[in-house]
């Protein structure tokens, strides 16, 4: 009798066991698509959400679109044709996409802007990304205090960088950015000498570290024949890298000639070492395991027939509607904090690092 109860009890353990099983495999196809594998952080936030989907029992299709925009667009239009029953996608022009995702929608298949925010578009379901303006506030800030501006110091030469002008974030870098170092421009303790502000002037074509560096070659001969520049505002740490080269090209990076202050942004290898060989001074780490989860779980509401979880109703208008969001929080990182932040929280080990 007892055999036959452990018997039954095994069986029936097998059954559920088999029946999670078959349903974690059927919740449905989901397309990831990526901009880039040209930056790491692009190519972490796909690993992630690969591995997110498949524990929440979805199959995925992950493209990366290597900044092509007929690329991405024949990649999201081959994923609506296997049947996926949402895309996932952060945009490398967000507005390119218009008519690719009404087919999409048309099909039924829902839309996350996912970091980036896809605009002109009313079929854009929900929007995951970091507090983009926070990221901006964060790289100033970093700058008022390394410069001791509020403590009255300066003037100081600052030379303004922006990202990608077709990218929605760039402008939100960019303007939390000068939130905090306009009044001091205005009050003249810091001085722009080359007068480039706006993000018709600074922006950086696709995020691109060699365009970034050549502006900056063009920037340190027109304009700092004797002067000094003491801070340069830099949005992701590819665009430092390339304007660390372009210092160093002249001679910065000695007692006599000391590296201005260079911010950044997606921790990256190389910035974090450049960061501990005291190049680089600051970069903003955005957890991208965190977007893949958050990501994970409004696609997971969404076709169960939930509400995503959201917490920010007001920021985001693409041009056609607010899109409902979620935002994390940046984190600033330079060479006191880097260790409890990348390494405590297990997205590095020390050894990628050191
Ligand atoms: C992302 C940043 C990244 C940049 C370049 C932006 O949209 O939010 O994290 O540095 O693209 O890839």
């Amino acid at each position: 009798m007892k055999m036959i109860k452990t018997t039954i009890v095994g069986v029936m353990i097998g059954m559920f066991g088999l029946v999670s099983h078959a349903s974690a495999q059927d919740k449905g196809l989901i397309g990831i698509s990526m901009p880039t594998k040209s930056s790491a952080r692009w190519i972490a936030d796909g690993d992630n959400m690969v591995k997110v989907f498949k524990e929440k029992g979805y199959k995925t299709d992950l493209q990366y679109a290597e900044d092509d925009i007929p690329n991405q667009l024949a990649q999201i239009e081959n994923m609506v044709t296997k049947g996926v029953k949402v895309l996932v996608i952060a945009a490398i022009d967000g507005t390119t996409l218009t008519n690719a995702l009404q087919k999409a929608a048309d099909k039924g298949v829902k839309i996350i802007a996912y970091d980036r925010l896809i605009r002109n578009s009313k079929n854009v379901d929900y929007y995951a990304t970091f507090d983009n303006f926070q990221v901006g506030v964060l790289q100033a800030s970093y700058i008022e205090k390394a410069l001791d501006l509020k403590g009255g110091k300066g003037p100081f030469n600052i030379e303004l960088f922006g990202g990608s002008a077709d990218d929605n974030n760039a402008f939100f870098f960019y303007n939390g950015a000068m939130s905090v170092l306009q009044p001091y421009i205005d009050k003249g303790k810091l001085v722009v000498r080359s007068k480039q502000a706006g993000m018709d002037k600074v922006s950086t074509l696709r995020w691109d570290g060699a365009v970034a560096q050549a502006r900056m070659d063009n920037l340190l001969s027109a304009y700092y024949g004797n002067a000094h520049v003491d801070a340069v505002l830099s949005p992701y740490d590819g665009i430092s890298i390339g304007i660390l080269s372009s210092l160093k090209g002249v001679g910065y990076g000695t007692p006599k000639q000391p590296m201005p202050v260079v911010t950044g942004q997606d921790a990256e290898i190389p910035s974090v070492k450049s960061i501990l060989r005291g190049e680089q001074r600051q970069t903003v780490f955005k957890d991208t395991r965190e977007l893949a989860k958050v990501t994970a779980g409004m696609v997971d509401a969404e076709l169960s027939g939930k509400t995503p979880a959201i917490n920010d109703t007001k920021t985001y208008n693409n041009g056609v509607k607010v899109v409902p969001s979620y935002l994390l929080k940046p984190v600033s990182v330079d060479a006191s904090n880097w260790k409890p932040v990348l390494i405590g929280s297990g997205y590095y080990t020390e050894s990628q690092i050191k």
